[in-house]
């Protein structure tokens, strides 16, 4: 994985959290390394996932067109922000992955648990009525797929066992979480041979959560997954992906509550804020 973007210097040169006990899978992941791409119309701040033939880049707020509390890379439409600013900064990310956002494919996110095939459908025309699921895979290289989140874990899990490459993406918050995003996640892709990476959101340093969440993830994931009455969110979705079969996962283990000079936060920001995300393909 690896981090580039001028305002991302400080807050992002810190250690991933990975697991040393999966070398054996051919996945390449670069750490944290920092650059400035100053080839680029504007400054990005992004997170690469360096994973075999796929493209996954995870975005932060750092680099767009938007003013106010969408400042500056928001990607949400169903905000409050201009949608043409929205469709502007779409269209800067899919640049900067080298994605083509014609085919891209977005969902009308429903904190739930389906995953679909994605197909081509384009990502910059307002008003158009997405796909009510949480997660999309596809097998066709350079079919884009975007998903947007403040606070909740933007996930991107890839096929490693050397059959075609396939993709998945998903929006993991805590209802789709327990109702087996994750599962329906790898499902497509086979099971066997594949690895995940677990994107910024909010950490267990500031989910504080009630009974009504806590309850259910003590049940499903064991105490460990809450400390204080705070969620680790990260530990359960990890916990997911192990028992769903990914062998090598990372974590950006970035708080998007913690870093309000990189990421949108549904709760710091009291609902008034914009959403970035991950845009992924097939390479
Ligand atoms: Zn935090």
């Amino acid at each position: 994985m690896s981090i580039s973007g001028r305002a991302a210097k400080a807050s992002l040169a810190m250690p991933f959290r990975g697991h040393a006990g999966f070398a054996s899978v051919p996945v390449s992941f670069a750490r944290a390394a920092v650059c400035n791409d100053r080839s680029m119309r504007r400054d990005l701040a992004v997170i690469r996932w360096e994973a075999g033939p796929y493209t996954v880049v995870f975005s932060t707020r750092v680099g767009g067109v938007s003013k106010g509390p969408y400042e500056s890379l928001n990607l949400g439409i169903l905000t409050g922000d201009d949608p043409e600013r929205v469709v502007e900064n779409r269209r800067l990310l899919a640049d900067r992955a080298g994605i083509d956002p014609e085919r891209a494919r977005m969902a009308w996110q429903q904190h739930r648990a389906d995953v679909r095939k994605a197909s081509p459908e384009g990502i910059l025309a307002p008003g158009t009525q997405h796909a009510a699921c949480d997660g999309w895979w596809s097998d066709e290289r350079g079919q884009g797929m975007m998903l947007v989140t403040a606070d909740c874990l933007p996930v991107a899990i890839g096929r490693q066992n050397g059959a075609r490459p396939a993709l998945a993406v998903l929006h993991v918050g805590w209802r789709g979480l327990l109702h087996g995003i994750v599962e329906n996640g790898v499902a497509p892709l086979g099971g066997a041979g594949l690895a995940a990476v677990i994107g910024p959101g909010i950490g267990p340093c500031c989910y504080e959560v009630g009974p009504d969440v806590a309850e259910p993830f003590e049940a499903a994931f064991g105490a460990d997954v809450l400390i204080d009455g705070r969620l680790d969110l990260w530990r359960a979705t990890e916990l997911a992906l192990g028992r769903a079969g990914v062998a090598e996962i990372e974590h950006a283990d970035l708080c998007t509550y913690c870093h309000p000079e990189l990421f949108f936060s549904h709760r710091r920001d009291r609902g008034t804020t914009g959403r970035q995300g991950v845009i992924a393909a097939v390479t």
